[in-house]
């Protein structure tokens, strides 16, 4: 019912040649794939040339980040629009690296959503704990408030666009998975949460990925989990290999 999604973020890796590169090597490893949205997410430099080399393919584009005005004397920022028009159709907007090391908050992740969705374009709305919140039994506390403050005044007919990215910040980078119970159990949470919010033929819609740690030897099993409904992936995606090996998941 809800068609799975695969993005690939490359977060500071690859110039816009290494990028191209990627694409040549990526496009026909994944040409027979259907019934699964597939996504590249590049840096800011390279979503033009991404964005050109897979015009008309079943792979489309993401950035990694947007700011929220339009336009603006906003130095070293990027609009919706801007991207949209480099080829991008999907936002990835709260990533954890942003939240960590750029100072976002719930509330500007709001406000980029809002706008992303404003200009037509897809977010991918990122949430989830830290260890520390883990050990410490706030999972659920601190995924729900991200999860209402990131959709605040989102109406029920916009909600169905966004997609949204449970991944525990423990488990990126690390090699360190959540196991496929830990991950369904917030999933089928989150899914809840917006049931409560928007109703649940939305809640039924609106996909939710998983991210941490996905590699082509665990995507099946996290796949078979009923409210996953995709992944992001970071280091593996940086592979046209592993990659594919990913998207190929059934
Ligand atoms: C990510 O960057 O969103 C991510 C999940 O990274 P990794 O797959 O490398 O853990």
């Amino acid at each position: 019912m809800r068609t799975p999604v695969i993005a690939g973020n490359w977060k500071m890796y690859k110039t816009a040649g290494e990028s191209a590169a990627f694409v040549k090597e990526f496009l026909p490893l994944v040409a027979g794939v259907q019934g699964v949205e597939i996504v590249l997410s590049p840096p800011f430099p390279s979503l033009s040339i991404v964005g050109a080399l897979t015009a008309g393919t079943n792979v489309g584009v993401a950035s990694q980040n947007v700011h929220f005005a339009a336009e603006g004397a906003y130095t070293g920022e990027v609009s919706p629009g801007m991207v949209k028009d480099a080829g991008a159709r999907y936002a990835i907007i709260g990533h954890s690296e942003r939240r960590q090391y750029f100072a976002e908050t719930d509330e500007s992740v709001n406000r980029k959503v809002k706008a992303a969705l404003a200009a037509g374009l897809v977010p991918i709305m990122c949430l989830g704990e830290t260890l520390q919140e883990r050990e410490s039994g706030k999972t659920f506390p601190v995924v729900e408030r991200q999860l209402r403050t990131g959709l605040a005044e989102v109406s029920a007919a916009e909600a169905p666009k966004v997609i949204v990215a449970y991944e525990p910040v423990w488990a990126i980078g690390t090699g360190k998975t959540a196991t496929k119970e830990q991950a369904q159990e917030v999933h089928a949470f989150l899914r809840g949460i917006l049931k409560e919010l928007f109703g649940e033929p939305v809640a039924l819609a609106v996909r939710i990925l998983y991210g941490g740690s996905v590699k082509p030897e665990n995507i099946s099993e996290l796949m078979a989990q009923p409210d996953i409904d995709g992944a992001l992936v970071g280091g593996a995606s940086l592979k046209a290999n592993a990659f594919a090996g990913i998207v190929k998941f059934k």
